[in-house]
This record gives C-alpha cells, structure tokens and sequence, in this order.
C-alpha cells in the first residue's frame, strides 16, 4: 500500500462498482432494440421488460460473449461454469421485484488493472446482469420509461485497492479506453453508458476499517474525484470526534458540493439471492473461452509498449497516440504510407501530436502527402521573402494606412497575402518581421 499511515495521515480505502452498458443490438433477455438513448419514452418495449407474468426470458448470447471478453481483457479468469441469479429488491423502476443479476459465480472473477505501469488495481469479478427502467421526476410525478429495462448491464466490482480521489479518477479512465479499446460500449459517463459507484471508508492502521460508506450518483470523473475528496474529508472530522461513520450510501449533491444520506446499506442477505429458474446456466467449452481471448484485440498496455520498441517513440508519445484505437491505427496506416516517402514514424507522431491533427478530416495518405510536398518545396530565401512583402505592400496600399493609422490588425491580412502569393513557401512569423519592418520604414 502506498501513503504510509503515520499519527496524522489517513490512508483511503476505496473500491468502485462500475456499470457498463453494452452495445448490443438487442437486450439482455427479449429481441426489444438496446439502443434506446434519446427515443421515445417506452417505445422499445415487451412483455420481457415490463416484468410481466408469464414472460420468460431468454439470454442474449452477444452480451455473455463479450463480458467474458472484458473479464478476460482485464486479467480475470472464466470459469467453464456460469449461472444467473435472482437479486431481489422492491423499487418502482423494477417491476418483476428482482433483477436477474449474478451472485456467487460470476462470469468473470480476480482480475487486475495496472496504472501508469505500476500501481496494481485488483478486479474482484466481471458479471452480467439487467439494466432497470428509468424513472424521470416531471412536476410532482414520478414517471417510467422502460426502454432501458433489460438493456445488458456489465458489472465490474474492484478490490479496496485505491487509495485517493486521483487514482479512481485515473482507473476509471483506464476502465474505459480497455472497454472502448474492445468496442462493445460507448462507455459514456454523460449518456448514462458507464457509471459509477463507490465505496470509501479511511483508516489509519494497515486493517480494513469496520464500516464502508457506500457512495451513487457519480456521473462524471470529475463527480467521482470530488465525491470521494469530500467524504474523506467528513469522514476523517467523524473519526477524530471519537466516532464511527454509520453504514450507509449516500448520493453526490453536485449543486450543493455534498455527498447525503439516502439510505441504510442493504447487506447481501437483504436481497435473498437465489438461482434464476427461468434460465439454464452457463456451461463453455474450455476451447470457447480460448477463442474468445484469440479475439481480444491488441490492449492499451501492449500497444503502448510495442510503439516505444518499433517506432522508437518516447512514453509520452506512444501514450497519446494509444489513447484510443482510431489516433493508434491513424498513426500506423500514416507510417506504413510515409515510409515509401522517408518520413519516419518519430517525424509522423510528433506531426500528429503538436499539429493536433484531426484524424476524422484528413486521412493518413493526405497527412503524408502535406508533409512530402512541404519538405519537396524548398523555403523562400530572405531575399525572395522582401521582394514578394515589397510587392504585397504597393498592392495594398490600404492595409498600409490602416497599420499607420493604428490598427495593427493589418499586419495579419499582408502576412495572409504573403503567404498566399508565396504558395505556402513563406514562414509566417519570418513574413510578419519583415512587414513591420518595412511598415515601420515608411512611416
Ligand atoms: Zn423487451
Ligand atoms: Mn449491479
């Protein structure tokens, strides 16, 4: 454990439950449409989702699949043997009074993510479950749209192995680029796709402190961090008053900056978890599990390995041009093209990186083509540069009495021309020196 706890330093113990929604065409236990963001209220709906009696349900193969790619993307093991089970709770957004959800055998279990290459985040399990109805507070109603009920729920549930706002923030950044890395959620903390919920308690021995404060509404990184630095805050006035914080969750105010009570924690025998009956469990075939990992595409991780040894690019660079898959294979395509014109992957990445290049207007040929022609095109000399500003003042002779009239705005417009009458060859900030040069001659 990093942050040593001496007298007066409190060591955080923070662990996260992240719900992922996955982007499958269809939900978890009936062929209603999963895309329902921004539809209709209760348009995407059936018996299956409104938890109606009689209504079976049957499992969405897609869904499984790519947990356990997930799982298996973040270090887990897959057992050959799965099962879901029935979570059971009253609340008005889950109308079959139980969530089919999975309890002791998860899909996916004992996993880790690494940060920055060194701090080891264990990730207790992976599992599938159902999204619930979503209820929208209108005047002094309380309304239901199903349309998310059953839309596949990926569960990830960390070990307590963070210790500061910072490094939830970072492993839930990471969290996302390996799950958007595999292309099976948009991951979108603003549309609801990802969210997060943690629990926090602080202690000053190396123990796990007898109670946890379970925290919801985490919306954003930025929520999460600032939750989190608030409740360590009060828990720590709580702690050194002599008291224990009482179990409980509470919900992240974000208009008044507080976390609030909103209810005593249910512990696990509360939901009185038994089997789902209505659906088989899950048995694979250990060479399933083998072909779902040969599937896994290549990872941040080894991505951002393999770019410092093959291109010999530094942590920074690989880093950035790895952020996401699409700037990881721009780069490459724009590499592969490059070299049959000499221009090497170190010219390329830094290109990309300070030019801020926007991959989804110019394609990496074009990028290439740009940078070949620039480098064909030989620069102006001092010489040639004076003749053309030269040339350029006589024909503007109102810009010239605008700059001598006070608007240094001018300036702009004739290292414009220059650059247009110099086809590109100019250097911008070369043209503006000699047009204030001159400018200031003839005043
Ligand atoms: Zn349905
Ligand atoms: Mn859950």
């Amino acid at each position: 454990m990093p942050g040593k706890a001496s007298m007066d330093s409190w060591l955080p113990i923070i662990g996260l439950e992240v719900h992922i929604e996955l982007k499958t065409k269809s939900k978890m236990f009936c062929s209603c449409s999963a895309d329902y963001f921004g539809h209709e209220p209760n348009t995407h709906v059936c018996p299956v989702c409104f938890g109606l009696p009689g209504a079976l349900p049957v499992i969405n193969k897609q869904a499984v699949e790519w947990t356990v790619k997930a799982g298996l993307a973040l270090g887990c093991q897959a057992p050959l043997f799965s099962k879901f089970d029935r979570k059971n709770y009253f609340y008005p957004d889950l109308p079959k009074g139980y969530q089919i959800s999975q309890y002791d055998l998860p899909l996916t279990q004992k996993g880790k993510v690494i940060l920055e290459g060194k701090r080891k985040i264990g990730i207790r399990r992976v599992h599938l479950e159902e999204d619930t109805a979503k209820m929208v507070h209108f005047k002094k109603t309380t309304l239901l749209d199903f349309n998310r009920s059953g839309v596949p729920l990926m569960e990830i549930v960390t070990e307590p192995d963070i210790h500061s706002p910072q490094e939830a923030k970072s492993f839930l950044k990471k969290l996302q680029q390996i799950i958007r890395y595999l292309d099976i959620s948009d991951c979108d903390m603003e549309k609801g796709s990802m969210r997060c919920e943690a629990n926090i308690s602080i202690t000053k021995t190396k123990q796990l402190p007898e109670y946890k404060i379970e925290i919801k509404n985490l919306n954003s990184f930025r929520f999460t961090e600032k939750a989190l630095a608030y409740e360590i805050e009060r828990q720590k006035k709580l702690l050194k008053a002599g008291k224990k914080p009482p179990q409980e969750t509470r919900g992240w105010d974000e208009v008044r900056q507080v976390t609030l009570p909103q209810r005593v924690k249910e512990g696990a025998a509360d939901y009185r978890y038994f089997p789902e009956p209505d659906l088989p469990p899950i048995r694979w075939a250990k060479t399933e599990i083998q072909e779902l990992r040969e599937q896994l595409p290549e990872l941040p991780d080894g991505k951002e390995v393999r770019f410092q040894k093959k291109y010999g690019l530094t942590p920074y660079q690989a880093r950035i041009l790895i952020s996401n898959q699409e700037k990881a294979d721009y780069f490459e395509e724009a590499v592969k093209v490059g070299k049959k014109h000499q221009l090497t992957a170190i010219k390329l990445a830094n290109v990309i990186i300070n030019k801020r290049v926007n991959i989804k207007q110019l394609l990496p040929a074009e990028l290439v083509g740009i940078l070949v022609k620039r480098k064909a095109t030989p620069k102006l000399t001092g010489k040639e540069l004076e003749k053309i500003v030269s040339q350029i003042l006589k024909k503007n002779p109102r810009a010239v009495t605008d700059f001598q009239q006070g608007k240094a705005i001018a300036v702009e417009f004739l290292v414009g021309q220059v650059m247009r009458e110099s086809k590109g060859r100019a250097n911008p900030n070369q043209a503006r020196e000699i047009i204030q040069k001159l400018l200031a001659s003839y005043g």
